[in-house]
């Protein structure tokens, strides 16, 4: 990929591994990006890629319970950010629900990709979409629909 993007990387504490596995695996990848983390997410990502020798751009916001899913959110609503990962702990109740409710909805209001496992957020990143100037990606209509 050529473009150069803004991706947010935000895990749960229960999808943490996961995350920091998915982020060294596309680690070349994602150097090459800049990368808007929440607190705890970002710091484990940089620690894993500081092990490996990779650099790359790693802002961190505040720890999400704290706000950084909001902060995320946030720059979603201003078209800063290009691609989310999201790995959400569906399993276990969160104390900040309404946060990630919010940093959800405001993707899909704003038509920004994404992913919540791992098999979406590699298909996202490798797709040539980003590249291909020709593709104009649709917005979400709401159109009224009379059931009759
Ligand atoms: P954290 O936040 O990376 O600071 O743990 C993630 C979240 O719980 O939304």
């Amino acid at each position: 990929m050529n473009k150069k993007l803004t991706i947010a990387l935000v895990a749960h504490d229960q999808r943490k591994v996961d995350m920091v596995e998915w982020a060294v695996f596309n680690a070349d990848t994602l150097s090459r990006h800049t990368l808007i983390c929440t607190g705890t997410t970002g710091g484990l990502i940089r620690k894993a890629f500081v092990e490996k020798g990779v650099d790359a751009e790693i802002i961190c916001m505040n720890s999400g319970p704290l706000g950084g899913d909001a902060e995320i959110a946030a720059l979603v609503v201003r078209h800063q950010i290009n691609l989310a990962i999201f790995l959400i702990d569906d399993l276990n109740p969160q104390p900040h629900e309404a946060d990630i409710q919010m940093l959800l909805r405001q993707c899909r209001i704003h038509n920004v990709p994404i992913a919540c496992n791992r098999y979406s957020a590699d298909l996202m990143i490798t797709s040539s979409l980003w590249d291909n100037d020709d593709y104009k990606p649709s917005t979400p209509r709401y159109v009224k629909f009379n059931r009759e």
